[in-house]
């Protein structure tokens, strides 16, 4: 029988799951994931993990104990360092193994290698090896697995970046679906409004803890960008404006991209998604709000959710800032 190795569908899930998905399928082991969040994984993360922990955090653990109770025989929770030999993840994703191993019990085996490009030449296929090798995979199959995991990862990527919000681009991953016509980032009629949606993306695209925040706006004929769907190369070469350089990951994605689509206008509105509870965003979103101020007459909203965010109050702010966006277009007409 093959092994089940559970996989949390959260956190970097939403960028990952192909590679980590297609790696582990193709080394033999069956790939269980816990699911969409929902009440019972928020109530079980809220109860066990740590009381001072983000919502994200908390999201994750729920979805950590959902994968035990589907009795899976490992759980991958790497220790994602560095992916692009510059900026770090946040340090809950660094101890996200010792905060489940210090917190839960009754686990099965975790597979927690360590993801640092900084570390040199193949540092990426080293931590891949490891997480075969606990699973008795010998290294051609690893090296096999590991080669396809890639090309899955550049195909959703690729996807990503011709429009598709990463729930898209995972359906058709996961049903081996045709690709339809890309949906465009900014293609619009002349009364559509575009939003962008900055932040996390395992608050954007999830469902539940956002309160459906792409598809009311889909609803109210917004059209939605992310971070996800911008080109990677121009977002990468923005220059540092600040004093010192964001140091964290997501933090200095959603500044670039706030650079990147004020150069390149086509947004009426920007949103940022923070979590309660996130260290980085406190920073981050003040920074954000003066460069959008400074750079353009760009309307910019905050908007940060926690474990008891609600269908009401997230509507009607969304609905009072579309209307304020549209009077002002209006008025620049
Ligand atoms: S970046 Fe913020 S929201 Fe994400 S895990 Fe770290 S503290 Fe939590």
């Amino acid at each position: 029988m093959p092994a089940r190795v559970g996989i949390p569908g959260t956190l970097l899930y939403y960028l990952y799951f192909p590679v980590w998905e297609t790696f582990f399928r193709n080394i033999g082991a069956e790939v269980v994931t816990s699911g969409k969040t929902n009440k019972k994984a928020l109530d079980y993360g809220v109860k066990e993990a740590l009381a001072d922990a983000c919502v994200p955090i908390k999201l994750y653990f729920g979805h950590v104990l959902n994968l035990i109770e589907k009795g899976v025989d490992y759980l991958f929770v790497p220790r994602v360092v560095c992916l692009n030999g510059e900026t770090t993840y946040c340090p809950k994703f660094l101890g996200l193994p010792d905060m489940i191993r210090h917190v839960l019990t009754d686990l099965p085996p975790l597979i927690d290698v360590r993801m640092d490009v900084r570390e040199g030449t193949g540092a990426l296929y080293r931590a891949y090896s490891e997480a075969g090798r606990a699973l008795g995979a010998k290294w051609p199959a690893v090296a096999q697995a590991y080669g396809k995991a890639i090309l899955a990862g550049r195909r959703f990527f690729a996807l990503l970046q011709a429009g598709y919000q990463p729930p898209e681009a995972l359906e058709i991953f996961k049903n081996k679906s045709a690709v339809q016509k890309s949906p465009g980032h900014f293609h619009r009629n002349k009364t559509e409004l575009v939003f962008a949606i900055l932040g996390y993306p395992y608050l954007i695209h999830d469902q539940f803890v956002s309160v459906g925040l792409l598809n009311k706006l889909s609803k109210m004929g917004i059209k939605a960008v992310t971070a996800e769907n911008l080109p990677a190369k121009p977002l990468a070469r923005q220059p540092h404006i600040l004093d010192k350089r964001l140091f964290w990951t997501f933090s200095d994605l959603a500044y670039k991209a706030t650079q990147f689509l004020l150069q390149r206008g086509g947004v009426d509105g920007i949103i940022h998604l923070t979590a309660f509870g996130c260290g980085p965003d406190a920073m981050l979103d003040k920074f954000m709000e003066m460069l959008v101020k400074e750079r353009s007459s760009i309307p910019f909203m905050s908007l940060t959710v926690d474990e008891h965010s609600g269908e009401a109050g997230m509507t009607t702010r969304l609905e009072a800032f579309a209307d304020m966006v549209r009077r002002k277009k209006g008025a620049a007409a």
